[in-house]
Order: structure tokens, then C-alpha cells, then sequence
């Protein structure tokens, strides 16, 4: 199998990459290295059945694959919203290039897709035909529109021209390789709490996450490729916390002295998530096995171990 990972530098994709490699297949990353990290591949730099080609997808590109993993585009709100037009650009065109590869290569495509698609829901938990509630002209826009039209294009390629498409609604994942910048809430309270930091607390921290370990993401990934189920299908853990429990958690487990600092809520900030996820055990045989206590143990060492460097 020549499989195409878009993104395979950043968080998410450099753990599928690993998973794939392990398996004795052949893997290209295109990365444009915005919120990826080569380093994230260093395992496999000089491995015969890998090559990383540093590209844009919003530029086309042809190269002969039989399966492509679109994760390319900045996952955290702080760096999707530090150039907006630049994130739409990255889902729309760049969604549509790879699905024009898909089509020339008759290669199988599965789509990287959001919890962000039901925008700040009415309904908890959130199920695959949940429609959403999304300000279209809001600073989470770039994204969330994005991965709509992206979802959007993924069908009609399935609809116009019988591309075999899966598409994968990911709930908030967490674990070893986030960037410790990156800004969203669990590597954030993390770096700070090792930092001996205030945890910044954005609003009251009544909303809600359900957060999953990276290995139950990676593992539901490649049970919905490898399954004959199209999608829209939740991955995530329906373990849900409100910010202000995570934060506990996380100072409990680091250091019980530090203290939780309130700031501004940002603009549209969903204020409840949880997946549904009856369609990922139906269909693929899939749920979470890893427990946030397991998880964030794990994600714990990795940043102390970064820390030190
Ligand atoms: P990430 O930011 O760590 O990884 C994204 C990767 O895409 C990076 O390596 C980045 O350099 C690359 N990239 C961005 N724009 C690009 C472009 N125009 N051309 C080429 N490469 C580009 O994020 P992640 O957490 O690994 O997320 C991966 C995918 O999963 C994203 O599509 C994201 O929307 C989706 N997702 C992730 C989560 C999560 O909790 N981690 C939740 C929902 C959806
Ligand atoms: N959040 C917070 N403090 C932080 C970072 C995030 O309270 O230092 C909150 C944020 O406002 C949101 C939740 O944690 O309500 C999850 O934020 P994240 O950026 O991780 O993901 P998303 O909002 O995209 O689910």
C-alpha cells in the first residue's frame, strides 16, 4: 500500500505515520511544516518505504498512491486563527486538491473532519446527524466552515465521480507530541503546571470537552479506512469534564500548591461537547480504551521530558 499522509509532520499524523511504518508500508508526508515538526518523523528519515516532501496543499500536486490520509490544516484555535484566510484556504483548496489526486489515482480518501462541524451545539451529546449551529462570520469560522465545505466536497466526489471517501469527525485529542505552544487546553494547563504557572481558566470553566488519548484516535482511524463505512463518524472519548475539572485533575496529578487564573472566554467558544459515538461501535468495533488518568500520565512524561531539553 503507497499511502499519502497530508499533515504527517504535525500532532495527529506523525502517530498515524508511525502506525502505518509499523506495518511494513510505504508512506509519503506532505507537509508545509506550519504547525508540523520533521523531528515528529525522525524514526524513519532513512527508511527506504518513507519519504517526507515539504508542499503546500493549496498548490496541486500528482504523485501515485493508493490511499490518502487528509490531516493537513493547523488543528489549534490559536495558530488556525493567527492567518484565518489561510486556514479556509487549506481546507477548501486544499481539500479539493487532494481529492482531484484521489480521483486521477483512484486512491481510497479519508477526510480529518471536526467536532467543530456542530459548531456550539444545542443537543449533548452530539450525534453524526446533529446539523450543527455555526457562526458562519465568527473567528472560528476558518475552520469550522472549512472542514464543512471540505465534509461537502468529500461527498460530491463520492456522489459525482464514485471516489471510495471516509470521513471522520475527531473529537479533542490529546497526548505526546503536541507542541508545547500549541495553546489548546490540555498541553497548555500541562506546560504551565510543570512551569509552576497560574492555569489560565477562560471563562467561568463550566464548558465541557470530552478528550481522547491519541492511541484510541489513531486506532479508530484506521478501523474506519479500513472498514466499508462512508461516514460522518465520531471518534472521540464520551467522557466528558468542564474545564475547571480538567484543570483539578491536572494539578492534583502535578502539583496540588498551583492555582487557576480566569481570563476572557474567547468569541463562540462551544460551551458543551461530547461525542455520540453508537455509530463508531456499530460500524467499526471501535471505542476508547484509555482512560484520561492513563492518558494524561503519558502526555505528563512527554512534556517533562521536552521541559528539560
Ligand atoms: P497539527 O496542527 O499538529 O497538524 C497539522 C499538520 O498539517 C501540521 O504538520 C501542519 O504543518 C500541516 N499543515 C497545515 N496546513 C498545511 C498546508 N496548507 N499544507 C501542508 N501541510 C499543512 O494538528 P493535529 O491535531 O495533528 O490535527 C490533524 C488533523 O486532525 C487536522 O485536520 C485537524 O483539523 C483534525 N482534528 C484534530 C483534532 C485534535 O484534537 N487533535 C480535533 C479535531 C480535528
Ligand atoms: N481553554 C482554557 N484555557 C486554556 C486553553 C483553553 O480554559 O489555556 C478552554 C477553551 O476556552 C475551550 C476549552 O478549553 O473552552 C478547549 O479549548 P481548546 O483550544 O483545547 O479546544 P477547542 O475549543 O477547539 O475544543
Amino acid at each position: 500500500m503507497r499511502n499519502l499522509v497530508t499533515g504527517g509532520s504535525g500532532f495527529l499524523g506523525s502517530h498515524l505515520v508511525d502506525e502505518l511504518m509499523d506495518k511494513g508500508e510505504k508512506v509519503i508526508i506532505l507537509d508545509n511544516f506550519f504547525t508540523g515538526n520533521n523531528l515528529n518523523n525522525s524514526r524513519w528519515l532513512n527508511n527506504k518505504n518513507f519519504e517526507l516532501i515539504k508542499h503546500d496543499i493549496i498548490q496541486p500536486i500528482t504523485l501515485e498512491v493508493d490511499r490518502i490520509w487528509h490531516l493537513a490544516c493547523p488543528a489549534s484555535p490559536v495558530f488556525y486563527q493567527k492567518d484565518p484566510i489561510k486556514t479556509a484556504k487549506t481546507s477548501f483548496l486544499g481539500t479539493l486538491n487532494m481529492l482531484g489526486l484521489a480521483k486521477k489515482m483512484n486512491a481510497k480518501f479519508l477526510l480529518a473532519s471536526t467536532s467543530e462541524v456542530y459548531g456550539d451545539p444545542e443537543v449533548n451529546p452530539q450525534s453524526e446527524d446533529y446539523k450543527g449551529s455555526v457562526n458562519p462570520i465568527g473567528i472560528r469560522a476558518c475552520y469550522d466552515e472549512g472542514k464543512r465545505i471540505a465534509e461537502t466536497l468529500t461527498f460530491d466526489y463520492e456522489r459525482m465521480h464514485g471516489i471510495d471517501i471516509r470521513v471522520m469527525r475527531i473529537f479533542n485529542t490529546y497526548g505526546p507530541r503536541m507542541l508545547s505552544n500549541d495553546g489548546r487546553v490540555v498541553s497548555n494547563f500541562i506546560v504551565q503546571a510543570l512551569k509552576k504557572q497560574d492555569l489560565t481558566i477562560y471563562g467561568d470553566g463550566m464548558q465541557t470537552r470530552s478528550f481522547c488519548y491519541v492511541d484510541d484516535l489513531i486506532d479508530g482511524m484506521m478501523k474506519l479506512m479500513n472498514s466499508n463505512f462512508l461516514g460522518p463518524v465520531n471518534i472521540g472519548n464520551p467522557e466528558e469534564f468542564t474545564i475547571k475539572q480538567l484543570a483539578k485533575i491536572i494539578i492534583n496529578k502535578i502539583n496540588p500548591e498551583l492555582k487557576v487564573v480566569y481570563k476572557k472566554l474567547p468569541a463562540d467558544d462551544p460551551m458543551q461537547r461530547k461525542p455520540d459515538i453508537g455509530v463508531a461501535q456499530r460500524e467499526l468495533g471501535w471505542e476508547p480504551k484509555i482512560k484520561i488518568d492513563e492518558g494524561l500520565n503519558k502526555t505528563i512524561n512527554y512534556f517533562q521530558n521536552i521541559l528539560k531539553k
